[in-house]
C-alpha cells in the first residue's frame, strides 16, 4: 500500500512539473513587466518563486492536491520590511493574492491565480521559560512547536495534525487534546503580531487594539491583516496518560457506545480529554498492525500523573483497552498522524447538545452502508467533547458553550475518485438538517455552504466581525471566498 501511494505521489509530482511548463512556458521573459499585469516591483526579487521553476510546481500546491492553481507569483518573505512591501504594492495596483501559512484549509482558501505570500520562513520559535511564554513565528508547523516546547516539558494547545500551520489553527481557533484543560489554541494567545491594511505593523492584544485581538482569534483566518507571529502562554505540562479503547467494528455496539460516550463526556474531569472516533480503515491508531478495518474508537489524554480510571464505564462493552503514561512530547507519536493520501475533504457541525437518537441512527445507517461498499478511500467521524476551558472562551470562537463539534473527513488517493467521495460526504451532510444543526467549525473551510457561511461559522458573533473588519480593512484588501467582508460588502 505505502509504495504505491509513494509512487502515485511521484507520479502526481512529475505530471504536475510537466503541465507547470506546458501552461507557462516562458514567464520569465514574457510576464514579468505591467503589461501582463505584474507590477515591476515584483521584477526579480530574490524571495520570489516565478513559473517554470522546479520549486514553482511543487510549491503551487497545497496540502490537499484537489487544487490546481498557477498562481503569477508566490512570495516567501524573509522579513517584516518585505511584508509590509507586497502589502504596498498590493494595495498600489488592487491586486489579488492569497495568505498561506501551513497550507492545509481544506478548500483553496490560500491559494490564488494571481499571488500567495507564504508566511513559512517566519518560522521561529523562541520559549521564554522564567515568562512562561513562547513566540511563535506564523509559519511554523505544529509540529516543531510542540517538539520544542516539549523538550521543556511545556505545551500549548494545538490540533493533532503534525503539518497544519500555528496560525491558521490559531485565527480559526484551534480544538485539541489539551483544549479541556487549557482552552483552546487562540485561548493561550497574549499578542498577535501583524501587517495591516495599510502596510503599519501592529501588535493585537488585549490592551492594545483589544476589538481586533477579538476578531483575530477565531474568526481571523485571512481577513484583517498578515500576521507575522502571536506570543503565547505556555502551559507546564510533564506527564500525561494516553488512551485508547478500541472495537472491532459492530454495528449493534455503535449506538450503546455513542450513548455512553455522551453521558460518560459530560461527567469528566477538565485534565481529560475525549474523541470517539468511527474510522473506515482505522489509520491512526496507536498499534495500526492490531486494527481492523472498520473500528469505533475512544482515544484521548488525561493531564497530569492521576491514574485514568474514567474508562471503566465502558468495562461492560469489552474494549481493547491501551493506556501509556508518559511525557506529553512522548505522547504524540500515539495521537498526532496524518494521512499519506493526496486528496481529501472536511466538514463539521457542532453538536450543541448530545445527539438525540434519530441522528445516531443516521450515523449507524451511514457506516453501514461504508461497511457493505467496503470502500478504498478513508471517512472518519470523530465526535469531540468540549466543555472544560473551552467554555470560558471570550474570542470570536462562538460555539464555546457546545457540547462538542463532529468532524467529518475523508482521504483519497486517485482523482477519479473526487467525484464519488464529495458525492458520499454530501448527500449524508444533507440528511443532517441545517435547523438542528445551523452551525459549523470556521477552520473546517467547506464551500458547499455558500452564501451562508458567516451565519454557519460565526453565529451571533457576525455584526461584530464586520465592525472590526470595517475599522481596520474597509476596503476588503483582505478577501478570499470565505473571509469576514466589510460593511458594505455584507450581503
Ligand atoms: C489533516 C488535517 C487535520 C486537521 N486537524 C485539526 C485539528 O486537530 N484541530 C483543529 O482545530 N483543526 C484541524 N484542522 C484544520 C486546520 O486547523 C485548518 O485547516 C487551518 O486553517 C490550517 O492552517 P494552515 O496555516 O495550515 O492553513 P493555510 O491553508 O495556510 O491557511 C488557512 C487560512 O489561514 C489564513 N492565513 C494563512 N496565513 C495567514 C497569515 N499569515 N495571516 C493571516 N491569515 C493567514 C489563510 O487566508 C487561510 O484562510 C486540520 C486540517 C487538516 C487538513
Amino acid at each position: 500500500m505505502k509504495k504505491i501511494i509513494t509512487f502515485s505521489l511521484i507520479f502526481q509530482l512529475i505530471v504536475s512539473i510537466l503541465i507547470g511548463h506546458e501552461k507557462k512556458s516562458d514567464p520569465l521573459t514574457n510576464c514579468i513587466h505591467s503589461e501582463c499585469g505584474i507590477p515591476n516591483e515584483f521584477k526579480n526579487l530574490p524571495y520570489a518563486v516565478y513559473p517554470g521553476t522546479c520549486k514553482y510546481s511543487i510549491d503551487r500546491f497545497n496540502y490537499n492536491k484537489r487544487f490546481n492553481y498557477f498562481p503569477k507569483i508566490i512570495f516567501y518573505p524573509e522579513s517584516d520590511q518585505q511584508v509590509q512591501f507586497l502589502v504596498k504594492i498590493f494595495k498600489k495596483y488592487h491586486l489579488e493574492f492569497a495568505l498561506r501559512s501551513g497550507g492545509h484549509c481544506f478548500e483553496p482558501g490560500s491559494l490564488s491565480s494571481d499571488y500567495i505570500v507564504d508566511v513559512s520562513n517566519f518560522n521561529k520559535i523562541i520559549p521564554d521559560v522564567s515568562k512562561e511564554e513562547v513566540y511563535i513565528g506564523a509559519g511554523s508547523e505544529l509540529k516543531n512547536v510542540i517538539r520544542t516546547l516539549g523538550e521543556l516539558d511545556y505545551a500549548i494547545p494545538t490540533g493533532t495534525c503534525p503539518s497544519v500551520g500555528v496560525t491558521g489553527l490559531t485565527l480559526g481557533g484551534g480544538i485539541g487534546f489539551l483544549c479541556r484543560q487549557f482552552g483552546l489554541t487562540c485561548d493561550s494567545v497574549k499578542s498577535i503580531k501583524l501587517v495591516n491594511a495599510e502596510g503599519e505593523i501592529i501588535t493585537a492584544s488585549s490592551n492594545s487594539h483589544p476589538d481586533l485581538f477579538w476578531a483575530l482569534r477565531g474568526g481571523g483566518n485571512g481577513s484583517y491583516g498578515i500576521v507575522l507571529g502571536f506570543t503565547f502562554k505556555m502551559h507546564y505540562v510533564p506527564v500525561v496518560t494516553y488512551y485508547e479503547l478500541l472495537w472491532e467494528w459492530d454495528i449493534n455496539l455503535l449506538k450503546p457506545i455513542m450513548k455512553t460516550w455522551q453521558h460518560w463526556a459530560k461527567t469528566l474531569p477538565d485534565s481529560v480529554t475525549t474523541v470517539l472516533g468511527v474510522r473506515h480503515p482505522n489509520f491512526m491508531c496507536a498499534v495500526p498492525e492490531e486494527s481492523p478495518p472498520l473500528v469505533i474508537r475512544i482515544d484521548g489524554i488525561k493531564v497530569g500523573s492521576e491514574p485514568f480510571t474514567e474508562w471503566k464505564a465502558f468495562e461492560k462493552f469489552n474494549p481493547k483497552v491501551i493506556i501509556i503514561k508518559t511525557s506529553y512530547l512522548d505522547s504524540v507519536k500515539y495521537w498526532s498522524n496524518e494521512s499519506p493520501l493526496p486528496f481529501n475533504k472536511g466538514k463539521s457541525k457542532i453538536m450543541h447538545k448530545p445527539l438525540n437518537d434519530k441522528t445516531i441512527n443516521k450515523v449507524v445507517k451511514f457506516f453501514k452502508k461504508l461497511e457493505e461498499r467496503n470502500p478504498d478511500f478513508l471517512a472518519y467521524f470523530d465526535f469531540e467533547r468540549f466543555g472544560g476551558q473551552v467554555a470560558t472562551n471570550d474570542s470570536s470562537f462562538f460555539p464555546s458553550q457546545a457540547f462538542g463539534w463532529w468532524e467529518q473527513a475523508y482521504f483519497w488517493e486517485f482523482p477519479e475518485q473526487t467525484e464519488e467521495v464529495l458525492a458520499l460526504s454530501r448527500t449524508f451532510y444533507k440528511s443532517l438538517s441545517n435547523k438542528k444543526f445551523p452551525h459549523c467549525y470556521a477552520n473546517f473551510v467547506d464551500y458547499d455552504l455558500g452564501k451562508d457561511y458567516l451565519f454557519r461559522y460565526y453565529g451571533n458573533h457576525v455584526k461584530r466581525l464586520i465592525e472590526v473588519k470595517q475599522k481596520y480593512d474597509p476596503q476588503n484588501l483582505f478577501h478570499w471566498k470565505q473571509s469576514i467582508p466589510p460593511a458594505k460588502c455584507e450581503e
